[in-house]
Order: structure tokens, then C-alpha cells, then sequence
């Protein structure tokens, strides 16, 4: 894969021993000093700009727009012949309203124009070369700036800090890192930089969740940061063999897979301290992040430009209603996105929260085209995760489950065993499952090993077979934030 050397690029390749052995003179630097000046200054930015009024923020949203319909327009044959067939030029790009004359785009889009989106030649230095998605589908290919890291990093810091984060605090991070084991086998590996301790949540065992916890406990006052997924199985651990769970854990940042409230209690419970969400992606258009009162999301109005369409392409702006969210990046000027349709819905709330005052477009109840899936009724409808609620004590003695289906209405359910696992444990999961799907699937149980995970470490829910549905491994895309 063509990437430029960027400066994370470089870190993110320099051995761990070399960053250890880095560590001590780092540990004196201030994290924002190390991060560089274009992170320092979009921080400065950011702060501000989260406190602006409607005006403020709709006056920067179209300078945003028109300078990047210019871009495109100017730079990019793909947009200049849609813009010409539509009979669309920037300069008309009045009100922000005007934005909705041009048609959406999604992946297919991408897919067959990739080089004549890009607003430079792709081989131009500070391009990278991104995908998205698992290696069972078809990857999905585009450039971005190199330097998107630096703006990326300073909103996530800012969003972070509604649940208590501050920059330089230690973050244990469970999010898909191919992490060796060192010499005395602990899968960890630490970077001074970011001051990071990434363990493996591939080699969940219990032996090893017990180590990992161990050594969480001793890195001090930290948060963590993982997919919901992986601390959903730690949190089941920990609950399981009934110890406690570290106490110097802050908060719980999680992020690239959807989030199921039942999912949520139980890992506040465990942990007792606050689970906090963020939704991005890895097109960078669109960052939404919990507000510090509530869970309901707030799309940072500076980031990207925000639009949420019902089927028919019509903006949804009723509370309540439900629209997929469509995206045009301020970041990406290498191959700019106008009115990409990500894939991902939400439930429209407002566009003010009454708690914060921040004057952001709330929105509630993500789902995304993370690897959750759906399983399919015996009528053909749609069973989503949220309504089994998988993550209640049905589950307690198992280590992983998923459900593989290859017929409506039928399924097999894999379970992966945790010690203490008996008959009991599978009459309960029959009773608790059958309830909650009540006539609309039967599923029989089976016993395995391990299940892989995505190549990115996600857990996959539904292994959906059944031609003519898209199989979440396919649909997978996500961010990969900070630490990508
Ligand atoms: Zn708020």
C-alpha cells in the first residue's frame, strides 16, 4: 500500500523497542508539544468553535462548502461533469439549502471514479492511500491527506474531554492492534508518544484478560479505549470469576461498532465509571460525540458538513425521525466527498442541547455498517441485535458467540465456552434467546473453540449467509481513531 512518510507514519512504523527505549525522554515532553503545531492550533480552534452560535456555525459551514465545491469544480473532472450535467456551478452556492441540488454519492461512486475525484495526482506527496472494510468483501479504496491525523486527533481530544480525559493521561487501548507478546508473554506494547498500552484483544483467553487487567492496574490513572465488543467481553470476564475491576480507570472511551444499551449498563456497572461514545468514520466527513449530560450524540457542526435523508433523499428534521446519514468532509482536499451517503442511521433529536448550550445537531441511537449485522425472520423481516439484547447475564459463562445463518427463520448459534460452562448455562441461553425472538427464528447451539474476529479485531455478531443480504463483514468500515 502507497502511503506518504508522514511523520505518524514514520512513529507508527519505528520499532516498540525503540519507542521504549524513547519512552524516558518523552515522559518529561508535554503530549501537545510532541503532537506538533497544527494539532496545537486546531485544538486552540476547536475549543472555541464548539461554543459558537447557529450563525457562527452556519456561516463557517458555507465559507466550508464553497470552498470545497470550488475545489472540486476546479480540480476534479468527476464533480465537473456532474456539476456541468446538472447545470450547477459553486459560485451559486448562496445558502447552505443549495448544497441539496447535487446528487449524493456512495461507494459504488467512489469505486468507479476514484482517480478522477482526486483534486490532485494521487502520487503528490502528503496522500495517503486508505481502505476500508474486511477481506471477505470488496475493499473500498480512497486518498486523503496525510496530515488529517493532526485535526482528527485534536476533535477526538476535545470530544473526549466531556468524560473526563485530559491529553497526556494513559490510555489502555483494546481496538484491533496485532500486538506480539513481550519477553514475559504479556500481549502489550506501549507508545510514550501518545502514551498508549495497547494490549491484544485477539488472545481474550482467561488467563490472558487476567494479566491484561493486572497490568491496566498498574499504568495509573487511566482511560480506556476500546471497541464496545471487546469490553463488553472483559466486562463478562470480570463479572464471571467475580473480581474487581481496576480502580484507576476513569472512564471507558468506545468507538467503531454500534453500541447496545444493555452492552453499556453492564460495563459502567463493572467498571463504575462512565462509557463514553464517539461515532466517526474513516472518510472523515462526519464526528459525533457524546455529550458530557447525556449519551445523545453532537456532530461537530466544524468538522464535516452534517445532512440526515429519510429513503426518498428528503432531510429529516423531525424529532424522532430516522435517516441515514449523508456527509461532506472540510477535511479531506485530496479527494473531496460531497453528499456521501456513509451507510450508517441515526434518530434525528434537535439541532441545540439544553444541557451543554452547544448548538450541534443531536442525534441518538447509531447504527452503523460496523460489523453488528442482522439475522432474518422467518417472514423475511429484520432481527437486529438491540432487540435480542444479547448482552444481559444470558451470556455469562461464554466467552464469544455468533450467529451463523444461512436460512430465514433458522440459525445456529456458536457459542465459545468460558470455564463453568454447563447444560444449565445452554438451557438458559434456549429460554432467554427463545423469548426474546418469540416464534420468529429457531436456533440450535454449537460448540466451538474460537470465532475469528474481523481483521480489525471486531467482533461479528451475525455471520449472515443468506443470498441477496449483505453480510456485515462485507459492510464493514469504520474509524480507526488516534491510534490508526
Ligand atoms: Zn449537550
Amino acid at each position: 500500500m502507497k502511503r506518504a512518510l508522514s511523520r505518524k507514519y514514520l512513529w507508527d512504523k519505528t520499532p516498540s523497542a525503540v519507542k521504549s527505549g524513547l519512552a524516558l525522554i518523552l515522559e518529561g515532553i508535554p503530549t501537545s508539544v510532541m503532537l506538533g503545531r497544527r494539532f496545537r492550533e486546531n485544538l486552540r480552534f476547536i475549543k472555541q468553535a464548539q461554543w459558537w452560535d447557529i450563525e457562527q456555525c452556519q456561516a463557517y459551514q458555507l465559507a466550508q462548502l464553497q470552498r470545497i465545491g470550488r475545489l472540486a469544480n476546479d480540480k476534479c473532472p468527476y464533480y465537473r461533469r456532474i456539476f456541468h450535467q446538472i447545470g450547477f456551478h459553486p459560485a451559486e452556492l448562496k445558502q447552505i439549502e443549495d448544497l441539496t441540488a447535487l446528487p449524493t454519492i456512495d461507494k459504488q461512486t467512489l469505486r468507479q471514479n476514484l482517480d478522477e475525484m482526486c483534486a490532485v495526482p494521487s502520487s503528490s506527496r502528503g496522500v495517503d492511500y486508505i481502505s476500508t472494510g474486511g477481506s471477505s468483501g470488496v475493499p473500498l479504496y480512497f486518498y486523503i491527506n496525510a496530515s488529517r491525523s493532526a485535526i482528527e486527533y485534536a476533535y477526538l481530544l476535545t470530544s473526549w474531554e466531556r468524560a473526563g480525559y485530559r491529553l497526556g493521561m494513559p490510555m489502555a487501548v483494546f481496538r484491533g492492534r496485532v500486538v506480539k507478546p513481550d519477553r514475559a508473554g504479556l500481549r502489550h506494547e506501549y507508545d510514550p508518544l501518545l502514551r498508549h498500552h495497547y494490549y491484544s484483544n485477539y488472545h481474550m483467553t482467561d488467563e490472558n484478560m487476567a494479566r491484561y487487567l493486572k497490568h491496566v492496574a498498574s499504568i495509573g490513572e487511566c482511560f480506556l479505549h476500546v471497541y464496545p465488543s471487546s469490553v463488553a467481553t472483559l466486562a463478562r470476564f470480570i463479572n464471571r470469576i467475580g473480581m474487581k475491576a481496576p480502580t484507576n480507570i476513569q472512564g471507558i472511551i468506545a468507538e467503531s461498532e454500534n453500541v447496545y444499551p444493555d452492552q453499556r449498563k453492564l460495563v459502567e456497572e463493572v467498571f463504575g465509571c462512565r462509557y463514553y461514545s464517539c461515532y466517526g468514520h474513516t472518510e472523515k466527513l462526519v464526528l459525533a460525540a457524546e455529550c458530557e449530560y447525556s449519551t445523545d450524540y453532537h456532530v461537530w457542526p466544524t468538522y464535516g458538513y452534517f445532512e440526515l435523508l429519510d429513503k426518498e433523499g428528503r432531510p429529516v428534521n423531525t424529532p424522532g425521525q430516522r435517516g441515514e446519514i449523508v456527509g461532506t468532509g472540510f477535511i479531506n482536499t485530496v479527494m473531496p466527498f460531497i453528499r456521501y451517503r456513509t451507510g450508517d442511521y441515526a434518530t434525528y433529536v434537535g439541532d441545540h442541547c439544553e444541557a451543554c448550550g452547544r448548538n450541534h445537531v443531536i442525534i441518538r441511537d447509531l447504527e452503523g455498517r460496523w460489523p453488528s449485522g442482522n439475522l432474518v425472520a422467518r417472514d423475511g423481516s429484520y432481527i437486529s441485535m438491540t432487540a435480542i439484547n444479547v448482552h444481559d447475564d444470558t451470556f455469562a459463562r461464554v466467552r464469544q458467540f455468533q450467529f451463523y445463518q444461512n436460512t430465514p427463520g433458522r440459525a445456529v448459534l456458536r457459542l465459545v465456552p468460558a470455564p463453568g460452562f454447563d447444560d444449565s448455562d445452554q438451557r438458559r441461553i434456549h429460554d432467554n434467546l427463545g423469548r426474546k425472538l418469540d416464534g420468529r427464528l429457531t436456533f440450535t447451539i454449537q460448540i466451538n473453540d474460537s470465532i475469528p474476529l474481523t481483521p480489525r479485531g471486531k467482533a461479528i455478531y451475525v455471520d449472515q449467509r443468506i443470498p441477496g443480504i449483505e453480510s456485515a463483514e462485507v459492510s464493514e468500515s469504520q474509524q480507526q481513531t488516534g491510534s490508526s
